[in-house]
């Protein structure tokens, strides 16, 4: 299964990707947490990111392609991955598609979480006050300006990446206002699908 998740930050990537990697038995890649051990290791692709990142602009194309190049390679990859904040640019969505023609490869679906964006401020207004009352770290980038400045880079940078995997058909949007379990289920009823119309196909 190789499936890319699509969404403004706050819509719910994250959430659904863990499961759908428990579900398929497959890699979750998320450049975002990625990016944030890179950081954390201090490792030079960290450095360049940790300013770019804390103000909530995108790190460039070359180093989050990179690094995906690298675990699309990796053994474990093997049966296939859930991509979970990459592509963000056309040229990211590029760049992937390069990466999977030389191995012979497609994506099996695109699923965009479509949540509206004062359900975004809110939702992130939350985590932030969950993490607090639990003692935890809140991310440098959850600040509001630095959430604008996410949602600014995700309707003019990724809000073409939809329309890129739409025009090729594998684009599927669900309503990622529902409830967790219920965003889950329709994720799986989109996934029959495509999983039966590749089969078929
Ligand atoms: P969210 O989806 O909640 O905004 P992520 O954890 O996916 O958060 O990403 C956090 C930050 O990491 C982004 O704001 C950006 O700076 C950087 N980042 C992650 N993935 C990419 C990417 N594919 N291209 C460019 N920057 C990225």
């Amino acid at each position: 299964m190789r499936l890319v998740l699509l969404g403004p930050p706050g819509a719910g990537k994250g959430t659904q990707s863990a499961r759908l990697k428990e579900k398929y038995h497959v890699p979750q890649l998320s450049t975002g947490d990625m990016l944030r051990a890179a950081v954390k290791a201090a490792t030079p692709a960290g450095l360049e990111a940790k300013a770019i990142m804390d103000k909530g602009a995108l790190v460039p194309d070359e180093t989050v392609v990179g690094i995906i190049a690298d675990c699309i390679a990796a053994p474990d990859a093997k049966a296939g991955f859930i991509l979970d904040g990459f592509p963000r640019t056309v040229r990211q969505a590029e760049a992937l598609a390069k990466m999977l023609a030389a191995k012979n490869l497609d994506l099996d679906a695109v699923i965009e979480l479509k949540v509206d964006e004062a359900a975004l401020l809110a939702r992130i207004a939350k985590r932030v006050n969950d993490t607090l009352a639990c003692g935890g770290t809140v991310r440098a980038d959850d600040t509001p300006e630095a959430f604008k400045t996410r949602l600014a880079a995700y309707n003019a940078e990724t809000a073409p990446v939809a329309a890129f995997y739409a025009k090729k058909s594998v684009l599927k949007t669900v309503d990622g206002m529902a409830l967790v379990d219920a965003v889950t289920e329709a994720i799986d009823q989109v996934l029959d699908g495509a999983v039966r119309t590749v089969r078929l196909g």
